[in-house]
């Protein structure tokens, strides 16, 4: 952040708000994990009071069409990354690894810019955000039986590096324009619940919409360092064995420290795992790679100390990462479903629309391919 406040990140309100005011838009919203741990700090509200149910009432009470939540689509991203993975590990021999994690766009973005030689070792499953508006405007427009372009997609999101990941031209593959068309921070959230006077504290609970607004504790944990890997572990593990581990059997990937190691066996099968956080931390790791110091088969990478709960988008509040964190931690032990497998409304996309993960559609929808491009060059100051 620019120490005088001169600088601040682009403010997309005024876009949602003409979108909300636009008869002939169906505006659909996604909540991302980490946003239900933080959203609730800038307004005064206890954490108990600041549950995401909440924020959905407040959502509804400014006239969204529809709420659904971004946990759903970390499932389907589990889904998809998890299967990859799996099918990499069957043929290791002929497969490059690490595979490394792609949900993350400020670290995606510094990956091909810095070491370009190493992007086809980022999975080539698109973030949660981008699979959540691919999904709207092609499986959901169909059961709204609405053409694509009638539907404005809106992601609340920890990150302002989100707002550059939805403008990739390659990223976009369903038939309208835009597959998320804007991206607003929690901060910004907040903002219009202020500007509409909503009395959030006093809210009624309300429940996200069907069938997109269902997620499992394993799409929640996707925002916190280690989430990503140890719900993609939870998966795994099942596509291959054809059995649930523990849904706690890989909790050494949890903590705050910003380099972590793992070990575990599936069927005979030892996988090497790290994951880190914060892009010096991940400098180390690749560094470590290079030069043959160390050795993984799946790491997960994201840019923020602690993950997208200390995201740049979220309220600024010194210390907070670590108590989102676990309350992040502490919805998934609640949860009555902690498996991304199980999820309903994804076993449903995928009987109904999808096919199986990794099929031919599901490629289309919810991969890209990574492009390497060249830094661009420091401005010289004299
Ligand atoms: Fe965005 Fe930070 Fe999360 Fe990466 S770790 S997706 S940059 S909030």
């Amino acid at each position: 952040h620019c120490p005088v406040g001169a600088l601040r990140e682009r403010d997309d309100v005024d876009k949602v708000f003409d979108a909300l005011a636009d008869p002939e838009k169906i505006t659909v919203v996604q909540v991302a994990p980490a946003v239900r741990a933080a959203w609730g700090e800038s307004l005064g509200l206890e954490r108990e009071a600041a549950t995401v149910k909440r924020l959905v009432a407040a959502l509804r009470k400014m006239g969204f069409n529809y709420i659904f939540d971004t946990t759903f689509s970390a499932d389907l991203t589990i889904m998809e990354e998890g299967s990859e993975f799996v099918e990499k590990l069957k043929n290791k021999e002929n497969n490059k690894f690490p595979m490394f994690t792609s949900c993350c766009p400020g670290w995606v973005r510094y990956m091909k810019s810095h070491y370009p030689d190493m992007v086809d070792l980022l999975s080539t499953s698109k973030s949660p955000q981008q699979m959540f508006g691919a999904i709207t405007k092609s499986y959901y427009a169909e059961l709204l039986d609405v053409s694509p372009d009638k539907i404005y997609s809106i992601s609340i999101m920890p990150c302002i590096a989100k707002k550059h990941e939805c403008d990739i031209p390659t990223i976009n593959d369903t038939e309208a324009d835009k597959d998320v068309d804007v991206v607003i921070t929690t901060r910004e959230v907040d903002r219009m619940i202020r500007a509409e006077h909503i009395d959030v504290a006093n809210l009624e609970e309300e429940e996200f919409d069907m069938p997109l607004g269902v997620g499992t504790g394993a799409g929640v944990i996707f925002g916190a360092t280690g989430g990503v890997m140890e719900a993609a572990l939870r998966s795994a593990y099942y596509l291959v064995t054809g059995e649930n581990p523990d849904p706690d059997a890989f909790k050494e990937v949890r903590g705050m420290d910003g380099w972590k190691e793992s070990q575990i066996e599936i069927n005979g099968t030892v996988v090497k795992t790290a994951v880190t956080s914060g892009l010096k931390n991940t400098d180390k790791l690749i560094q470590a790679i290079r030069n043959g110091e160390v050795e993984y088969d799946f790491v997960e990478v994201m840019a923020c100390p602690g993950g997208c709960s200390g995201g740049g988008g979220q309220p600024i509040h010194l210390g907070q990462t670590s108590n989102r964190v676990d309350n992040l931690y502490k919805l998934d032990k609640e949860a009555n479903l902690r498996f991304s497998h199980e999820n309903p409304s994804i076993v449903k996309v995928y009987e109904d629309y999808l096919g199986a993960p990794m099929s031919e559609k599901a490629h289309k929808l919810l991969h890209t391919d990574h492009e390497s491009w060249d830094m661009p060059l420091s401005p010289k100051f004299d």
